[in-house]
């Protein structure tokens, strides 16, 4: 075969190993008998009953099939792949591990939200949406964590988003509604986790801490060290971090503070709402005092296994969905990087044990996200060096996307959040639709025109709708066009615009500005008798109950 022909086939492979990526997941999905799951409700028996001393679980929120996908394709395929001559850490544990496919929703309704699916995991009971730590009919029920503690294991939580979010949340709380974040902040601390390393400093300090120059702020500018700018949400004036001292816990703002601690435990509040995009913690690279995702999940396994009982360990990388809600295809990538960042630090954490099953899986997919081909842009003909393109060219009818667009979208260098942050920072008289299409030019690998930049300001203006997911009048956002009833966060709707602006450059279409039905992917490692059973379908609860046979042996 001379060496043309060669570099094609390689070329060829390439181009088709993303798609394979998912293709083996159904392949391995329905390599096993769909009738098990027919007859068997429960979850197989492992067939040793040996259980597995540490249990860690990764969450990525968000992250569905096509999420997992855009990361592997950018790894194949990016000309400037950073992972070039090597696998990501998904395909490694894919390799490594067994995989199943998991249905998300509730009983009773068709797609889920972060908080009854992280509750799913939880206790590997049905609960109801926006529900957290309670069955379906509102009791609350253990969660594996709790039952890990009780059973004399350490156990922690590590989420880039605020402790009291939905998904950590649901480990350790127990609320009819995930919004009550104050309440979930004093049932955090009440649960005595040994680590808790996240965001979301407003719902542990007092509500006097808000007021400048009170006492009540400079206490807690006195604990932080100002780390970073604080601002209470607090309905009355508990301050949880001195509670938090009281009862032992280690306090950490920086990454600097956080990496100092090497035993005992440890509470590390990183940020008043949550920690940073992927984006600014890659573009602050050494000088910032945040850790990142894969630090704390560092840290907390140095925590956490020097416990002879053994651990729990849950780590969230949350704001995949958050990049997804956005409809922000550049920053997802980014978050997928981060996520794959804290997957390599566990593989080799568990390297060369065999006392723990890893277990990395999604609440849901967001965002209905993927790679689509367009009729816009056609590639020009092409000559093939192939016997069959002697006479002709290779002329699609059709825009295929070409891989350049997977560095354009590494080489973004702002989330679309930031961009529109940066914009509302402008003097109204400055907001204008060219300062606009300036700032997307400047920040974003994707560039608008003043005219689509006027129609995204006319149709984004004034949401009718919610803030902080408390609703203040309609509850979707006409002004997006088609499928606008699935639009429902306005704050978000500018930046929803703007992705269906650069869609046909991109090559990329968001579906909806929430989350989909869509089966996630669900990959266990570690002994064999513990990950075999993940390699089916099941639903989320399947998930959790196969965890709790594997941790405690029932
Ligand atoms: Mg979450
Ligand atoms: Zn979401």
């Amino acid at each position: 075969m001379d060496r043309q022909k060669k570099g094609m086939l390689r070329g060829a492979g390439r181009m088709v190993l993303s798609l394979l990526c998912l293709l083996a997941i159904c392949s391995q999905m329905f390599a096993k008998p769909p009738a098990k799951e027919k007859h068997s409700k429960k979850p197989q028996a492992a067939p040793t009953s040996q259980p597995v001393k540490n249990l860690i679980l990764l969450i990525g929120d968000g992250m569905g099939p096509q999420q997992i996908g855009l990361l592997t394709t950018y790894a194949h395929q990016a000309r400037q792949s950073e992972y070039v001559g090597r696998e990501t850490a998904i395909e490694q544990a894919m390799r490594a591990g067994t995989m199943g496919l998991v249905r998300t929703a509730p009983q009773g309704v068709l797609v889920t939200d972060s908080a009854a699916a992280a509750t799913h995991l939880a206790t590997g009971v049905d609960a109801a949406p926006e529900t957290v730590g309670l069955d379906r009919h509102g009791d609350p029920v253990e969660t594996i964590l709790e039952k890990a503690r009780d059973a004399g294991k350490a156990v922690g939580l590590v989420t880039d988003t605020r402790l009291t979010h939905g998904t950590p949340a649901a480990f350790l709380a127990h609320r009819p509604h995930r919004s009550e974040e104050n309440e979930i902040a004093v049932e955090m601390l009440g649960a005595d986790a040994d680590v808790l390393l996240g965001a979301g400093l407003r719902y542990w300090i007092p509500q006097q801490a808000t007021e400048v120059g009170s006492a009540a702020a400079d206490e807690i500018k006195n604990m932080t060290g100002g780390a970073f700018d604080f601002a209470s949400r607090r309905r009355d004036n508990r301050n949880l971090l001195l509670e938090a001292r009281l009862k032992g816990y280690q306090l950490a703002f920086t990454d600097a503070q956080m990496e100092r601690v090497h035993s005992g435990k440890l509470l590390g509040i990183f940020g008043n709402e949550a920690l940073s995009d992927a984006l600014v913690q890659r573009a602050a690279g050494k000088d910032f005092h945040e850790p990142t995702l894969f630090e704390m999940t560092e840290k907390a396994l140095e925590l956490l296994s020097q416990d002879k009982a053994g651990f729990f360990l849950m780590v969230e990388a949350g704001q995949i969905d958050w990049a997804c809600h956005n409809n922000d295809a550049g920053a997802l990538l980014q978050e997928m990087l981060r996520f794959d960042k804290a997957l390599a630090a566990i593989l080799q954490w568990m390297e060369s044990r065999n006392d723990t099953l890893l277990v990395v899986t999604a609440d849901h997919e967001t965002g209905s996200f993927g790679f689509s081909y367009s009729g816009s842009a056609l590639p020009s003909p092409k000559k093939l060096p192939g016997s069959a393109f002697e006479d002709v060219r290779h002329a699609p009818d059709f825009n295929f996307g070409r891989p350049e667009i997977l560095d354009r979208l590494y080489n973004q260098k702002k989330s679309y959040y930031s961009v529109f942050q940066k914009f509302d920072a402008l003097p109204k008289e400055e907001q204008t639709p060219a300062k606009l299409a300036e700032l997307v030019a400047a920040n974003l690998p994707f560039p608008i025109r003043e005219q689509q930049a006027a129609e995204i300001l006319k149709r984004g203006a004034n949401p009718l709708y919610v803030k902080d997911h408390r609703y203040l009048g309609s509850k979707t956002s006409p002004q997006v066009g088609d499928f606008s009833d699935f639009y429902v966060f306005g704050d978000n709707l500018r930046m929803n615009l703007l992705a269906r602006a650069v869609a046909a450059d991109q090559n990329i279409i968001w579906g909806t500005g929430t989350h989909t039905s869509t089966p996630v992917v669900v990959v266990a490692i570690g002994p064999e008798s513990a990950a075999r059973p993940f390699g089916r379908m099941m639903h989320a609860t399947e998930v959790g109950q196969l965890m709790q046979r594997a941790l405690f042996g029932r």
